[in-house]
């Protein structure tokens, strides 16, 4: 009948809302991504014995029919993860969209997520970002992300494992400048909740203090606003390109870039003539 997410704690139990609890005990069936932790969850939130059905990244897809089914049959059927909101780098997603395209109500409980937990601890700016979530872990996929993220006005809310921590400050310092505030926000809600803010350059000098325990968000500031340029700079700025050897082409492009203009103004202030 219906599909309920059901956000659960990233770290102290006592983030359980009641309507949380209320859900999972009237639920037919709990998918979850660890039976024994959920178990774990629903027995200290006095929840007693429940259907538990093992929902994770790999197995996902192929869970679909199953809950479909259980819908048609006119269950209640509550998805959490292992932490925070399902459906939010956590399995989910598939099953919302599958539960729409059948039309069956789909409903969220919401409780915290690191993400957004570790966005407002970060203390940048919160009215524009954007979820990464986590990097791809490595070759032409990990490159070109940092390199879209190097032109991103928004705050940038990534995930990182804590063993990947080091690995992923240097890669985010040379993309995008060891100036580039950061926040890294450590162990939220839990006993050890730290959240250090720094540059991305002084993150690396403290690398060696890194905790490498402890779940992290990592929170990036924006790149600045390009600056805001007259007619005679962008002219000139072409200019000095192109007496360093960039054809009249790529130096319009580079410009354009630079300034956050239309290439289409800049070539017809360097060359005088309609693009
Ligand atoms: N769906 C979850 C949510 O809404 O927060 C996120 C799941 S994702 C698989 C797990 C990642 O979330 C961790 O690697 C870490 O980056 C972040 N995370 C989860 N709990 C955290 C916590 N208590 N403190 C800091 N980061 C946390």
């Amino acid at each position: 009948m219906t599909l309920v997410l059901v956000g659960t704690p990233i770290g102290n139990l006592e983030d359980l809302p009641p309507r949380a609890v209320r859900t999972l005990a009237e639920a037919d069936v709990v998918l979850c991504e660890d039976t024994r932790r959920t178990g774990r969850l629903l027995q200290a939130a006095g929840v007693s014995a429940k259907k538990l059905i093992a929902v994770h990244d790999h197995n996902e897809a192929g869970q679909i029919g199953m809950v479909l089914d259980r819908l048609r049959n006119g269950e209640l059927v509550a998805v959490v993860s292992d932490a925070g909101m399902p459906g939010l780098s956590d399995p989910g997603e598939r099953l919302v969209r599958a539960a729409a395209d059948e039309g069956f109500e789909v409903q969220v409980v919401p409780g915290p997520s690191a993400a957004v937990t570790g966005l407002v601890a970060s203390g940048l700016p919160t009215g524009r970002f954007v979820f990464e979530g986590f990097l791809p872990r490595s070759g032409s996929g990990r490159t070109e992300r940092l390199a879209a993220l190097a032109d991103e006005r928004r705050t940038m809310v990534l995930y990182e494992a804590p063993h990947r921590i080091v690995r992923t400050l240097t890669d985010l310092a040379s993309a995008l400048g060891g100036d580039r505030r950061v926040a890294l926000a450590r162990e939220l809600t839990k006993l050890h909740e730290e959240t250090w803010r720094g540059t991305l350059a002084e993150a690396l000098v403290r690398a060696g203090d890194i905790e490498p325990r402890g779940e992290y968000v990592v929170v990036v500031d924006g790149a600045d606003a390009p600056p805001v340029a007259g007619d005679d700079e962008l002219a000139a700025a072409v200019a000095r390109l192109v007496s360093e050897g960039c054809s009249t082409r790529d130096a319009v492009a580079e410009v354009a870039n630079v300034y956050g203009v239309p290439k289409r103004r800049v070539y017809e202030l360097a060359t005088g003539r309609p693009a």
